[in-house]
């Protein structure tokens, strides 16, 4: 027999972006919100615990010391005397830790509406409109509106997975007791590259195996070819290959490619992409059908086929970036406090851009060129390098560039792919344009351009595209 439910007039499951939706306005109404955690205790789901900061404040030192190393060219005899991996670990651990803890106490302690159920949750079979959820310990909780917020996780190919051998994902690996003198990283994505970076940074040998021809291949052509050559002069990348057998040897590993050649590391890293985690939450039972990549469907305004359920982030969307998962929060949000059947806030996918932050740093949005042409469109496309901007004569850049595309019949930008310094913030402005519709015309007469500044990048490209 089922327990009596624990009533809520709101369930939210995760604590990652869900747990930003309720604030002062949902201080009448009840709350629950679930999270097993990312790993045992922790609050505040991926971004905050496990991805997007504490990759990036691994990154940033990895730069400095990139940069250090690459002084000579420029004059500066620098080089590194050695990286401290504890303490860099420690900073960055020491300043997120806290932050998880406090965000969870700041939920129990100073929320009286809201209750925090640190476990496992799983969808039973409704009760009238009363959406329930069974805990791990047996408590079942119930809500006529329900925000499921569950995110991803890491895929495993089976090969490792059944193989015996230990590897860790971005869920442990940046907590190693010290810095592994070889590192062997599975996977093309930004995961890997933004790692591959982190190790080989702070000194140790990284092999790269990909599958493709390519790293990055999400990206323009030109930036995945691009990026490719120039992390081959790092990285040991091995392309068009795959893992075919992996074993511990000793305290290491070793990894037998496709291609018959073998690896041999101290750690083994994959990255080999994430999968919704809306299969672990019985959502079938709550009438709901997963779609065939495993999302939660939903629809504009975030509602799921199912009255009273909404979703967001990894779990319901394909772009898997926090951005994205912090704007949908806001949609779901403003629609709860609104009725269902009149959402008063819709999601606007139209311009998400992305960044991989390793050196160089990689930033994009809106279309490649290939799906841009895919599309019929009539498209001008300029290819700018850093090294042609009085600033990447300062920096004596040779590997960046910035490619803008553009629609000949309207005059505005579709898509924009930078690669190099700092790439994440200098695309910023064409994120701007594009998402206030500013025709390239206009964009590169209308304002002044610092000089001499890196943006003139930007403002190059657009004078050279041919409209
Ligand atoms: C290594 C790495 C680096 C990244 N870097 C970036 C970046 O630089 N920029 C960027 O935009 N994005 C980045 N991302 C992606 C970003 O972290 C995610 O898109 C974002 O955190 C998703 O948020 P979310 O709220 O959907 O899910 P999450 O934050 O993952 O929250 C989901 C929560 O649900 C809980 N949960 C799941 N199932 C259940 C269940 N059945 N019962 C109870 N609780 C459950 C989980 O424990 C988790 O805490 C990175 C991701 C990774 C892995």
């Amino acid at each position: 027999m089922t327990a009596a439910a624990r009533e809520f007039d709101l369930v939210i499951i995760g604590s990652g972006s869900g747990n930003s939706i309720p604030d002062d306005r949902f201080a009448d109404r009840s709350i629950a919100i679930i999270d097993r955690g990312v790993y045992d205790g922790a609050y505040g789901g991926t971004c905050l615990n496990i991805g997007c900061i504490p990759t990036k404040m691994f990154v940033y030192p990895a730069d400095v010391a990139d940069e250090a190393r690459d002084g000579a060219r420029l004059g500066v005899d620098s080089s590194v005397a050695g990286t401290r991996w504890a303490d860099i670990r420690d900073r960055v651990f020491g300043r997120i830790d806290p932050i998880s803890a406090g965000g969870l106490r700041y939920r129990v302690e100073d929320c009286p509406n809201i209750t925090v159920f640190q476990q496992d949750a799983t969808f039973i079979s409704p009760d009238g409109d009363l959406h329930r959820l069974t805990l791990a310990d047996g408590t079942v909780v119930a809500a006529r509106q329900v925000v499921i917020a569950a995110g991803s996780r890491p895929v495993i190919p089976p090969v490792i997975a059944e193989s015996g051998v230990a590897f860790h994902t971005n869920d442990d690996i940046m907590r190693l007791p010290e810095l592994p003198a070889r590192v062997v990283i599975v996977g093309s994505g930004y995961i890997a590259a933004e790692f591959a970076h982190v190790f080989s940074g702070l000194g140790s040998a990284v092999t790269v195996v990909a599958r493709g021809p390519r790293l990055l291949r999400a990206q323009d052509d030109t930036i995945s070819h691009r990026f490719t050559e120039i992390v081959t002069r790092r990285w040991d990348v091995r392309l068009g290959t795959e893992v075919r057998a992996a074993r511990n040897v000793g305290a290491g590993v070793e990894v037998d490619l496709t291609d018959g050649t073998t690896v041999a590391a101290d750690v083994l890293l994959v990255a080999t992409g994430r999968r919704p985690n809306g299969d672990g939450l019985g959502v079938s039972a709550a009438g709901l059908e997963l779609d065939d990549a495993g999302r939660v469907p939903v629809d504009p305004h975030q509602r799921t086929p199912v009255r009273g359920i909404y979703a967001l982030g990894d779990v319901s969307s394909h772009y898997l970036l926090k951005h994205v998962a912090n704007h949908e929060a806001r949609v779901v949000q403003a629609n709860l406090l609104a009725d269902w059947d009149s959402p008063v806030a819709t999601s606007d996918h139209r311009f998400v851009p992305g960044a991989v932050f390793t050196r160089p740093q990689v930033a994009s949005v809106g279309l490649t060129e290939a799906q841009a042409r895919r599309r019929g469109l009539d498209v001008a496309v300029k290819v700018q390098t850093y090294g042609d901007v009085a600033y990447g004569w300062a920096m004596e850049d040779t590997e960046g560039l910035c490619k803008l595309i553009a629609d000949r019949s309207t005059g505005l930008l579709v898509g924009a792919h930078l690669l190099g310094y700092q790439a994440s913030a200098l695309i910023q402005s064409v994120i701007t344009a594009m998402s206030f519709s500013i025709p390239v015309r206009e964009m590169a007469r209308g304002q002044y351009w610092i000089h001499p500044a890196l943006p003139e990048l930007i403002e190059n490209a657009l004078l050279g595209l041919d409209l």
